[in-house]
């Protein structure tokens, strides 16, 4: 394997994984936001009745409209970052050997690696990925509309059940606030209400970075004919989560198998699985070759040498980039790889 390389990729998944957690932040903040607001506005009513929450119901509709559209703004951010983190790797690959070597990678080639997270991107939103078609905008849309009905609802049993003001300002505080502990009968008091009001938009959100993530890298794999494979790698609580409490899953034989002759755990790249629901594994494109056999072949091409493999890429990639309208620009990208060069120790500056 090759080291250099293989520290790019554990870069990347560092990377994803800090997104991943930065964002969960960010979305837990808008709940907790709205919930002061709602809160807030609730607080100031004079007596809890039908008319009160007629009233009400309207502040909530307009206050989880602003909410849907912060959400999908952090998941749009969240999906392109992703992307482009896992796009890097190979980017980041060529530019290292373009540095070390002192070569002059034709530009077109780059520009297929850097066009792939826009487009990516564009088919998580648009839901073309997925079976039911839903998009991100109709994923957040059924969270808050669920929020809006259990807000509803709990007021709507508060009332008809004449609770005290104090009383419904608390069960109320109980389900929109994200941090607040609810009681241990919360389930036979609000029946089919969601005991955590931020569960489906996190768990959405972590989906689509990992989707975002997973996509990029295959794509991205594809269009460096120096990955040879791509690896299946268990999660490190892959054990603890998994196998101890429910038995093996479809991960723990992809990664014993060895049916395509690649080695134990790889697949060609075009026939990676899909990763279940909730799969922590991670897959990452096989280099073997050392960065200076690849920098002495890639030279001697680039000087005019003869390489069929290499004469391939540059016909399949580099001229097919009518498309790439929707590149991200290097210089957009280069944050991400500089940082991934320098976390990974591979430059210094
Ligand atoms: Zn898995």
């Amino acid at each position: 394997m090759n080291n250099e390389y293989l520290k790019l990729v554990h870069e990347a998944l560092n990377k994803k994984i800090e997104l991943a957690q930065n964002n969960a932040k960010q979305l837990k903040k808008l709940y907790e936001d709205v919930a002061e607001d709602l809160l807030k506005k609730a607080s100031k009513s004079k007596g809890f009745n039908k008319a009160w929450l007629n009233d009400y119901s309207k502040v909530v509709q307009n206050r989880l409209r602003e909410l849907e559209n912060n959400i999908y703004e952090l998941n749009e951010d969240a999906l392109k970052t992703s992307s482009q983190i896992a796009a890097a790797v190979q980017a980041t690959f060529f530019e290292y050997l373009e540095d070390k070597f002192e070569l002059d990678i034709p530009k077109e080639l780059y520009k297929s690696i850097y066009s792939i997270p826009e487009d990516i991107v564009l088919k998580l939103i648009s839901g073309n990925l997925y079976k039911d078609g839903k998009g991100l905008a109709s994923r957040i849309w059924s969270s808050t509309n669920k929020m809006g009905q259990d807000i509803n609802f709990i007021l709507a049993k508060g009332i008809a059940e004449q609770k005290s003001y104090l009383e419904m300002i608390k069960d109320l505080e109980k389900y929109v606030d994200p941090a607040a502990k609810k009681p241990w009968n919360w389930k036979t008091v609000y029946p089919g209400v969601n005991k955590q009001v931020d569960y489906n938009a996190q768990r959405l959100m972590r989906t689509g970075i990992n989707h975002s993530f997973y996509l990029s890298s295959m794509e991205s794999n594809k269009r460096n004919p120096y990955v040879e494979s791509v690896h299946w790698e268990l999660s490190g609580q892959h054990y603890e989560r998994q196998v101890k409490r429910f038995g093996r899953d479809e991960c723990d034989d992809y990664v014993e198998q060895n049916k395509y002759n690649l080695g134990q755990g790889n697949f060609p790249k075009d026939e990676v699985p899909i990763p279940h629901v909730q799969c922590l594994c991670t897959q990452y494109g096989v280099i073997t070759k050392s960065m200076e056999e690849i920098g002495k072949e890639l030279g001697d091409w680039i000087a005019g040498g003869n390489n069929p493999m290499l004469d391939e890429w540059y016909t399949t990639n580099g001229k097919n980039n009518a498309f790439s309208k929707l590149a991200v620009s290097k210089e957009e990208n280069s944050g991400i790889i500089k940082a991934i060069l320098k976390e990974g120790g591979i430059i210094n500056e």
